[in-house]
């Protein structure tokens, strides 16, 4: 059976570590602006977790409950099994949905975490929809594509209007988290090491058995191609974006 150019790709990031620039070192970097009580049980969700690198980190902090969501099933089995694998199956459970209608009660969650996905909806959207499931004094932590610069090269200007038109600075987002009930704690943008470390060097990694996996279809080269070009991208124009992580607290 061939697969489909969505099959693929999830194919291709299904075996690395993380599915998006990040790290443990920075997970465990936005974790330390959460202060929740100790000796309590956190509700906590982990919004487009996918095979769920921050979600293990998360829980090997001692943090319980996590519901780890994402959209698509193969992901979530991959984390159901390194859950088990590490011994955390019951710190994590996984939920098919999507962060679009989200399975959580009113004011149920002590904290929301979401690294590299909320832009599937739309950060502002995201924020706004979000806000009523965390409890008073909850947290949210997001990372989210951000300028670096004020002034940029048209080309990558171009490039990101054309993917994700909602990319601005950290200054604008920060001033949407506050006009929408969030009080900043914290915010820090990735280094360059966690976008090549811990992404785009594993997924390049994969290339070759992915290819032969994949008998050198058309479209599997496609996939592959595609990736370069964005590692290519990457690498040119580094200085200009990267992933912000903004940390807040529901204000009353
Ligand atoms: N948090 C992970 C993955 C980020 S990639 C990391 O940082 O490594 C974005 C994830 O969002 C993917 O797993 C994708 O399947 C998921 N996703 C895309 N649209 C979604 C939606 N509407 N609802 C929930 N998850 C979604």
């Amino acid at each position: 059976m061939s697969m489909t150019e969505l099959e693929l790709i999830i194919d291709l990031h299904r075996q690395t570590d993380r599915q998006g620039p990040g790290s443990k070192e920075d997970t465990l970097r936005a974790l330390e602006f959460v202060d929740l009580p100790a000796n309590q049980e956190w509700a906590i969700a982990d919004i487009g977790c996918e095979s769920g690198g921050q979600t293990i980190t998360l829980a090997e902090q001692g943090l319980a409950h996590i519901t780890a969501v994402d959209l698509f099933d193969p992901f979530l089995q991959e984390l159901n099994e390194r859950s088990r694998v590490a011994g955390l199956s019951n710190q994590i459970t996984t939920q098919q949905c999507s962060m679009e209608s989200l399975p959580f009660g009113q004011e149920s969650l002590n904290l929301i975490w979401s690294e590299g996905a909320i832009y599937n909806m739309g950060f502002l959207e995201g924020i706004k929809a979000w806000r009523k499931y965390l409890k008073e004094g909850g947290y949210l932590a997001v990372s989210e594509i951000t300028w670096t610069s004020a002034i940029r090269p048209q080309e990558v200007e171009d490039f990101w209007m054309g993917e994700y038109a909602e990319i601005s600075q950290a200054s604008h987002k920060i001033a949407q988290l506050e006009q929408n009930g969030y009080l900043l704690e914290g915010y820090f943008c990735l280094s360059f090491n966690s976008w090549l470390d811990n992404y785009y060097t594993p997924l390049a990694n994969g290339f070759t058995a992915f290819l032969e996996r994949h008998e050198h279809s058309e479209r599997a080269q496609k996939v592959v191609h595609d990736t370069e070009a964005e590692i290519a991208f990457y690498m040119k124009y580094k200085d200009y974006y990267s992933y912000g992580f903004y940390i807040a607290r529901k204000a009353s």
